[in-house]
């Protein structure tokens, strides 16, 4: 029997590629425009980097890691999100010092043990951006103008920005406390896991999907009305900011996000497009982060975007599928072997050419060149080869012409790399 994939992890396949190239290049391009520069870390850590930085008691480092003891018996995990990854590297290799403003983004497979549905895989990738050294709120919402800038770009236009503010080690604790004191009373309502979790992480009380635990936290205190003067000055500084940039955004107070290092500014992109899967985009502020994994008191904001969910959203597009230039249809064995030599030429010169190797008839190559999407068909038949002209079909249009084999290469090198560039040109000013 053939050997399978693993469960939950999958294959992109060539049919899905382009819309995955597209959502990379456009966060290349896109993070490029805010002085954004690429690092890329190993998929393999340690796990004590990610029981540090995520916590012990959430669900990620409880029941979603991939764990492994290697042959010399030390603990390593496949990486289940970037930002712990990225903080190591950076305080590793001191990247503060050659910037004290350091802005970095990632893409990659990140691997987590869940259910898998739609949306939601073990093996899935994320793009994510970190901006380490400030806590300038307009540093916030500069990264959150750049997120909805990226979702403008892509054309996912279906989803909102949700905000909230998560307050910092100064004014957490006594929020917690009042959470801890306002769940003891409601035990009785809650899901397992919860009167499990309450007194350890009483914050997952709130974001819990269980129907109980969602009505018995309905009244239950909120973060922003416990900030301190700092968080709260920090939080209505970054939302003026993103009034005065007309970036639209709803305070979500009950947004609670599952990994224990974000501090105050906290934000998810959601959609009603996804089922039970509704954050495409999900980050905040991490300001103590990095002195916790062993680094300098620097703070730090990010974000990460799941691809999957990005290209569920965006959907197949057939404009983003890269088509061939030329097919070159040749019949008869002196034709078939100038049609080569010429598709050759034309592919070391930079155009898209393809052809046929299995000696079918005309209507067959045509057929098979409207298949691939071919913007032009070359006709060489024994008649053309003889008259030194091939025929050059429109595959639009329909329009045919004759062209003189010896001047092809250079004709149309000049012809279909010109409509590429300006192909590009469009779909550049398009999207
Ligand atoms: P969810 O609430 O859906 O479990 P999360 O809060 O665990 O998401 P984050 O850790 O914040 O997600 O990751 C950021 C983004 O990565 C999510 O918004 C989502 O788009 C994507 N993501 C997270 N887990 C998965 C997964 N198992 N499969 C596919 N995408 C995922
Ligand atoms: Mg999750």
């Amino acid at each position: 029997m053939a050997i399978t994939g693993i469960k939950g992890m999958n294959d992109i396949l060539p049919a899905e590629i382009a819309v995955w190239q597209y959502l990379e290049a456009s966060a290349r391009r896109v993070f490029g425009c805010y002085g954004f520069n690429e690092i890329r870390v190993p998929v393999v850590e340690k796990t004590e980097l990610f029981k540090r930085s995520i916590g012990e008691t959430t669900d990620i480092v409880e029941k979603e890691m991939y764990t492994f003891a290697d042959r010399n018996d030390h603990s390593l995990t496949l990486r289940p999100e970037g930002t712990a990854p990225v903080m190591r590297s950076l305080i590793q290799h001191k990247l503060f010092n050659r910037d004290p403003l350091t802005k970095l983004y990632y893409m990659g497979p990140m691997f987590r043990y869940e259910r898998p549905q739609k949306g939601r895989y073990r093996q899935f990738h994320q793009i994510g951006a970190e901006v380490v050294g400030a806590d300038d709120p307009r540093i916030d919402a500069q990264v959150l103008v750049m997120l909805c800038q990226y979702f403008a770009e892509v054309g996912i236009t279906d989803v909102s920005l949700q905000l909230n503010s998560l307050g910092c080690k100064e004014c957490r604790p006594a929020y917690r406390e009042a959470l801890i004191s306002y769940l003891a009373s409601r035990t009785d309502a809650l899901c397992e896991d919860c009167q499990r979790r309450f007194q350890t992480n009483p914050l997952r009380v709130i974001d819990c999907k269980a129907v109980g635990c969602n009505s018995a936290t309905a009244d239950a205190p909120a973060m922003i009305d416990h900030l301190c003067g700092h968080c709260d000055n920090h939080f209505h500084a970054v939302r003026r900011t993103l009034d005065d940039l007309e970036v639209d955004y709803e305070i979500n107070p009950r947004m609670v996000r599952g990994l224990d290092y974000y501090t105050k500014t906290t934000f998810e992109m959601v959609t009603n497009n996804l089922g039970a899967q509704n954050a495409v985009a999900a980050g905040g502020r991490y300001d103590g982060l990095i002195q916790e994994l062993g680094g300098p008191a620097l703070p730090g904001i990010g974000f990460a975007m799941g691809v999957e969910r990005l290209a569920l959203l965006k959907g197949e597009d057939s404009q983003l599928v890269e088509k061939p230039a030329l097919f070159i249809a040749a019949l008869g064995e002196g034709a078939q072997r100038v049609a080569f030599i010429l598709m050759t030429r034309l592919q070391r010169r930079g155009v898209r050419v393809e052809m046929d190797y299995a000696g079918r008839s005309l209507k067959a190559q045509i057929k098979r060149a409207d298949k691939l999407g071919a913007a032009h068909t070359l006709i060489i038949g024994e008649t053309e080869l003889a008259a030194g002209a091939g025929v050059l079909r429109d595959m639009t249009s329909g329009d045919q012409e004759p062209l003189a084999l010896s001047a092809a290469e250079d004709l149309l090198v000049q012809r279909l790399v010109c409509s590429r560039i300006a192909l590009d040109g469009a779909l550049t000013t398009r999207l």
